[in-house]
């Protein structure tokens, strides 16, 4: 996460935000953030599990104008990031979902559910996020737009 954002904006709506605000948001979040969205971002730190890898790439994302939701639930499980514009799910996976078969396979079985329902799965894994976050948000971004172009023709 960024800790040198000189912008003064916020990084989740863009909204602009005073030097106090700034320097708070930075120093108890890693973020710049406006109040409302520190509200936000208390609560997802609070209340989900969403990874550093996935807030990361989430950031990211948004920052490239991509309209994401963090942790937003579908009826069946929590999704890291949905572009619901895309009909496209992100899924930041840790190794466990590699080594452990039973997690491959409720993988599988969410996959399939979203799909029903018109959405694509994207799995990213967290070693790439952690190694080459701009590079991949860029591709990640690249997909959703081809994506969303395509929605009303699937
Ligand atoms: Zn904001």
């Amino acid at each position: 996460m960024s800790y040198n954002n000189q912008q003064q904006d916020c990084c989740n709506c863009f909204d602009k935000i005073d030097e106090r605000v700034f320097q708070y948001s930075n120093q108890n979040f890693g973020i710049a953030l406006c109040r409302p969205c520190q509200d936000w971002f208390r609560g997802i730190l609070a209340c989900t599990s969403a990874t550093d890898a996935s807030i990361s790439l989430y950031f990211a994302l948004r920052l490239r104008g991509v309209p994401a939701e963090l942790e937003k639930h579908d009826g069946f499980k929590t999704i890291d990031i949905a572009v619901p514009d895309a009909k496209v799910n992100i899924e930041v996976d840790g190794e466990h979902h590699n080594k452990n078969s039973q997690q491959a396979m409720r993988d599988l079985d969410r996959t399939l559910y979203a799909y029903k329902k018109g959405f694509l799965t994207l799995r990213i894994p967290n070693s790439l996020v952690k190694s080459n976050l701009d590079q991949a948000a860029d591709k990640i971004t690249e997909y959703l737009v081809v994506s969303r172009d395509r929605k009303f023709r699937r």
